[in-house]
């Protein structure tokens, strides 16, 4: 069982991980590599799970947060997008451990915008932020998170460079391909049953190309009822 933040090593163990996804090449960018080290995934885990171990975990409310080598990868697809000073929209934003990467990655001069539609887990990720390397960039206002429906992407900060999202569509949601900048990308898994991590690049004519990455399981992108309904 690995312990929460108050048990010594909690750093050591995070960078553990990092250095175990960079082994299996899953990072292989420096800057993502820094980010997820000073990102402590130990903030972002319910007390009684193993935040370290390269598995989905139970967040509550039907949901997971995805597991290491997923957040790993998706930053990597998304890395040039997320340069210093760029916008990115992280939509169901859970636990908030991936918004907080995305907001180091930009920085204090980009925009890191969070979305999700369970009200409680908008809260909990506010406060996992707080206790995180990201802090800062909550009370300076580069990184925000809004309790809605992320099918409707986040209009108001709007295009954005960078879209993820955390759960998948039966289709890609027309909203987001609006939002999203020319020269953007965004990295959605979609289907039912059977998914794939499509990586949807809108060029600078605005003209959009989409390629499948991989075969993923995410929990459905649906509406908050369905959701709560679940099992
Ligand atoms: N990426 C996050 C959470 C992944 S789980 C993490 O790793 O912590 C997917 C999240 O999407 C859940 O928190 C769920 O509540 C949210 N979600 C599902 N459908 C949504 C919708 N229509 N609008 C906003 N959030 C949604």
């Amino acid at each position: 069982m690995e312990h929460r933040l108050w048990s010594s090593g909690a750093s050591d163990k995070n960078k553990a991980m990092v250095e175990q996804l960079q082994r299996y090449g899953v990072i292989k960018s420096g800057k993502v590599a820094e980010v997820m080290e000073a990102t402590d995934r130990g903030l972002f885990v319910p007390p009684g799970a193993s935040p370290y171990y390269d598995s989905p975990m139970s967040i509550g409310y039907n949901v997971t947060i995805s597991a290491p080598h997923m957040h790993a990868a998706c930053l990597e697809l998304l890395e040039k997008h997320l340069q210093p000073g760029m916008s990115a929209l992280d939509v169901g934003s859970g636990t908030g451990y991936l918004t907080a990467c995305f907001a180091l990655m930009v920085g204090p001069e980009g925009r890191a915008v969070g979305v999700e539609h369970i009200p409680e887990l908008v809260a909990s990720s506010i406060e996992n932020i707080k206790k995180s390397a990201a802090a800062p960039q909550l009370s300076d206002r580069s990184l925000s998170i809004h309790i809605a429906d992320g099918r409707e992407g986040w209009p108001e900060l709007a295009p954005y460079d960078a879209i993820h999202v955390g759960a998948a569509a039966p289709q890609i949601p027309q909203a987001l391909i609006e939002q999203l900048k020319p020269g953007g990308r965004m990295v959605i898994p979609v289907g039912t049953v059977f998914q794939e991590l499509k990586v949807v690049d809108k060029k600078l004519d605005g003209s959009v190309s989409i390629r499948d990455e991989t075969s993923v399981r995410y929990v459905p992108l649906t509406s908050k009822d369905a959701q709560l309904q679940a099992n």
